[in-house]
């Protein structure tokens, strides 16, 4: 289809949200050949990576070397990121239109999904996201205080994510420190009582979703056992042959093996449970919990969880539900609230033209980092597609768009100043000998500036 772009006036779009979907977006968007494009990525924060940054567990450092390829994208001439720059408040729905020929929305899944049980809002429970923001070191969290007194700990869900926080709890400081966990989290975890930790799957362990290579690291903790009921990863002959996908199959093969060690008394201890789901957080006079409440199920037909009405407390005093994420609604952008997402066909925003979305925001919360690539890479196709039915932006070029930011007083933080606390940040985690030591602080980060 003809189209009215050219290398004088190229197809500017506007990407909301610089995490891998959104890199992920701009980088389909200059590596097309079918028409010139310019790409500028926003962030209401700082530093770029999104869910890199600040998602992945800190001792995952080898899935963080996707900021390699990022770094490579924002290095294009055609490619700008604008951290510090709020969707909404610093600019709105109305101001992009104006600048842009296509928004790109890639803002992820920030909200997290509540269990709807009695004691939820008890002091120690909340939710995996809160806990992983804190560890990581998002501005936001790193300011809340975060009380580590607990022995116990349970941890709802049996996802990637209830292990990410699992083990971060349960290593030592000496296994941290290889990490780029967040300095703040590093002291308190230091200082944690935690003994036991309890990973509670509702269904059974077959129907579990984390991954093999993730569950294999908690055979390899130094100071913790792994400690799994046979009962609970028992599958009957019939069912275990009609298993046909091999990451359940190399779970249970992992999780038989736990299930036979005898534990070495190490002081630290991870329960792996299976077809038991929380009916109640029990708390204290202050108001803190002081167990949890579960009730032992059995799977229907359908292999659906159903409570048998036999209970049991486990002895916690700390509650992370680890029940998924959820996304949460842009203003002025269409939003299905049942599903936390962008209601959109194939990446296209349902009744707006223009109008795209990727990631998270797009499909709800699944699927791991590469995922992004060609779920952006679609979307992107789709735009590329409509070039010719784009609403065809006025303003549209650099200097209108850095203008209007001035006038409102935005400071934007671009990417040669990000790549300035980048290197601080390395050359601050080498001299403690650590990968990295983050800086949490928004008016910290704000400081480092490309010289
Ligand atoms: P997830 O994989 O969707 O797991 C959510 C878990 O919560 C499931 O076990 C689910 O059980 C359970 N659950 C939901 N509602 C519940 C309730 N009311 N009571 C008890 N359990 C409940 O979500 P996630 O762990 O947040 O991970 C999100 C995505 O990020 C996933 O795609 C994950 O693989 C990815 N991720 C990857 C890595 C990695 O590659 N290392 C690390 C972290 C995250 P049911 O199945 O019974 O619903």
């Amino acid at each position: 289809m003809s189209h009215p772009f050219t290398t004088e006036r190229p197809l500017r779009v506007a990407v909301i949200g610089s995490g891998p979907s959104g890199v992920y977006a701009a980088e389909a968007l200059i590596k097309q050949t079918a028409l010139p494009a310019e790409v500028d990525v926003f962030d209401r924060l700082p530093t770029p990576y999104g869910l890199v940054r600040y998602g992945v567990a800190p001792d995952h450092l080898t899935i963080k070397s996707v900021t390699r390829g990022f770094e490579k994208t924002f290095s294009d001439p055609r490619v700008r990121f604008l951290g510090n720059v709020e969707f909404g408040k610093d600019l709105t729905h109305h101001d992009l239109k104006a600048h842009y020929d296509a928004i790109m929305y890639t803002v992820g899944a920030s909200g997290d999904r509540r269990l709807g049980i009695a004691g939820e809002d008890l002091g120690g429970s909340m939710s995996a996201t809160e806990f992983v923001a804190w560890y990581n070191g998002h501005p936001d969290a790193a300011a809340r205080e975060m009380v580590l007194s607990a022995s116990g700990v349970a941890v709802v869900g049996v996802g990637n994510v209830a292990l990410d926080v699992s083990r971060i709890l349960l290593k030592t400081v000496g296994e941290l420190q290889a990490s780029d966990i967040a300095p703040h989290a590093l002291e308190a975890l230091a200082n944690s009582p935690v003994k036991d930790v309890w990973i509670l799957g509702r269904r059974g362990a077959a129907q579990a979703k984390f991954t093999t290579k993730e569950l294999r690291e908690f055979g390899e903790l130094s100071e913790a056992d792994a400690v799994v009921k046979p009962q609970e990863v028992a599958v009957d002959e019939a069912s275990e042959a009609a298993i046909s996908d091999n990451v359940v199959k190399k779970n249970l093969e992992v999780l038989r093996d736990f299930s036979s060690r005898t534990p070495e008394g190490k002081p630290r201890r991870i329960h792996l449970r299976f077809l038991v789901s929380p009916v109640e957080i029990l708390g204290d006079e202050d108001g803190h919990v002081s167990g949890l409440k579960v009730e032992r199920n059995t799977l229907d037909d359908s292999g659906n969880a159903v409570g048998t009405g036999e209970t049991e407390v486990l002895p916690v005093q700390m509650v992370l539900r680890s029940v998924g994420y959820r996304g949460v609604a842009l203003p002025g952008v269409p939003f299905d609230d049942r599903r936390g997402v962008i209601p959109n066909t194939e990446g296209r925003v349902e009744g707006r033209t223009g109008e795209y979305t990727s990631g998270w925001i797009k499909r709800g919360p699944s699927g791991v980092i590469g995922t992004n690539r060609k779920d952006a890479t679609d979307t992107v196709a789709h735009l590329i597609a409509d070039a010719g039915t784009l609403p065809v932006a006025e303003q549209a070029s650099r200097a209108d768009v850095d203008a209007l930011l001035k006038e409102r007083g935005v400071d934007v933080y671009t990417f040669a100043d990000w790549q300035a606390l980048d290197t601080h940040e390395q050359a601050q985690g080498q001299a403690q000998g650590r990968p990295r030591a983050k800086v949490v602080h928004k008016h910290e980060m704000l400081g480092h500036r490309q010289k």
